[in-house]
């Protein structure tokens, strides 16, 4: 596919569809594929993680088509996103919230920075899969039976991916960053647990901690290739 002139990468090319509303009612909004989908990459279900939702529409906003393959959600927590928290509108950690065996009602410890300590507390919701978002993107999965979805957070910097799966490792050789299986702590109720439970093959792409400059260079052209290339879904290589 050939990319849109660089005159026009500031806006995206077509209006999206909406498959929910957040808590506040605000849409949440997917850019569908052309064809069947076989990828969804989905950015800022942690609201403050702002960087990975402008990488992801940076790469959408180059396409001069629609994706032949790749559904996009550029904030699957807009709440968070408006407000700058990594929860929804009600406080609730949305990738702790997804309705997994080994679901928790206890609080989730979060830090502020990778320097801090884990003290600061989110609520997991009052019941498993309680929130808006998080019921919507379970029902938009279901419709869409993706072979594979990325979803982009920040900045523990590495691919983790349960299946270790060809995508995945194309991804951690594109980009650079370490290949794991988890991120080496409990994730109770989180979407990649989800996934593993309901058959859906989840990779986690999590961008280090690094200014704006240099999120574009090494991953809005990844990202573009995701958007472009179905045969890596399939194959993981061109
Ligand atoms: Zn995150």
């Amino acid at each position: 596919m050939t990319l849109r002139p660089r005159q026009e990468w500031g806006t995206i090319l077509r209006e999206p569809e909406t498959y929910g509303r957040s808590h506040l009612g605000v849409p949440l909004e997917i850019w569908r594929p052309a064809g069947d989908c076989t990828l969804l990459i989905f950015a800022a279900i942690h609201g403050e993680e702002a960087e990975t939702t402008f990488a992801l529409s940076r790469a959408l906003r180059q396409l001069r088509e629609p994706s032949p393959h790749c559904a996009v959600v550029l904030a699957a927590n807009p709440d968070g996103s408006i407000r700058g928290t990594r929860g929804n509108a009600r406080g609730v950690e949305l990738n702790r919230n997804f309705p997994t065996r080994d679901w928790q009602p206890n609080p989730v410890p979060h830090r502020s920075t990778l320097e801090d300590p884990r003290d600061v507390l989110l609520s997991p919701g009052s019941h498993p899969g309680s929130e808006p978002e998080t019921q919507a993107l379970i029902t938009l999965i279901d419709e869409l039976k993706p072979k594979a979805v990325i979803a982009l957070h920040a900045p523990l910097a590495c691919i983790d991916d349960a299946n270790q799966s060809p995508l995945g490792r194309w991804l951690a050789d594109r980009t650079g960053l370490e290949f794991v299986a988890d991120v080496g702590y409990p994730t109770p109720g989180s979407f990649g647990t989800w996934g593993r439970e309901n058959g859906v093959a989840v990779i986690t792409y999590e961008f280090a901690m690094t200014n704006t400059d240099a999120l574009v260079r090494e991953h809005v052209p990844i990202l573009v290739e995701l958007l472009t290339k179905p045969e890596l879904v399939t194959e993981g290589a061109p």
